[in-house]
């Protein structure tokens, strides 16, 4: 674990009506998630423990969260929560399967409670917003590699990087004499 890369991602991540979260209607879509979080802790192995449940819950309403943003919500329920057991949940939840922990390039780790669907991720280079993007072709591997070395493959991990819709039209708003996207809606 490394914790020197805690709050790096603050630069790159400004808060955004879009941040992940915000749409209420994401969280009840979970396929294996119709128990209760104490039972799943349970069933995994793990002893319940409230601030295992407020990791859960804070990542349930925030996905793609990094360490220090899912410390803010925690600490909302639990004041006294230490960074030092934040990250101590985040990795006992991970190795139990119940959380996916998300390793995108210049950011630190992210992590999600969506864990058994083996969806990728969409990654605006601009203002750093992070969507899921279902497999490929619906089954986990959803990318047949043209070499595996021999391995057997059970994860593929795509990040898809681009502009989002804000952020092209931004682009386009300040390219003078460029027509946006938003006029040619009106038009
Ligand atoms: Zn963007
Ligand atoms: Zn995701």
């Amino acid at each position: 674990m490394s914790y020197s890369k805690y709050g790096m991602m603050k630069s790159m991540s400004p808060a955004s009506p879009h941040e992940p979260g915000r749409a209420p209607e994401q969280s009840a879509a979970h396929g294996a998630a119709s128990l209760p979080w104490a039972a799943r802790v349970r069933a995994s192995g793990l002893r319940v423990t409230k601030q295992r449940l407020a990791v859960l819950d804070a990542l349930d309403h925030a996905p793609h969260a990094t360490a220090d943003q899912v410390l803010d919500r925690v600490r909302q329920s639990l004041p006294d929560i230490t960074v030092q057991s934040v990250y101590t949940v985040l990795h006992s939840l991970t190795d139990a399967g119940l959380l996916r922990q998300l390793d995108l390039a210049n950011s630190p780790a992210r992590y999600e409670t969506r864990v058994a669907d083996n969806h990728h991720h969409a990654v605006c280079t601009e203002c750093g917003r992070i969507e899921d993007v279902a497999c490929a072709v619906g089954h986990a591997p959803c990318l047949t590699p043209a070499e595996t070395h021999g391995m057997a493959i059970r994860v593929a991990d795509v990040v898809y990087q681009g502009l989002c819709a804000d952020c092209a039209r931004r682009e386009a708003d300040a390219a003078p004499g460029t027509p946006s996207p938003r006029d040619a809606h009106q038009g």
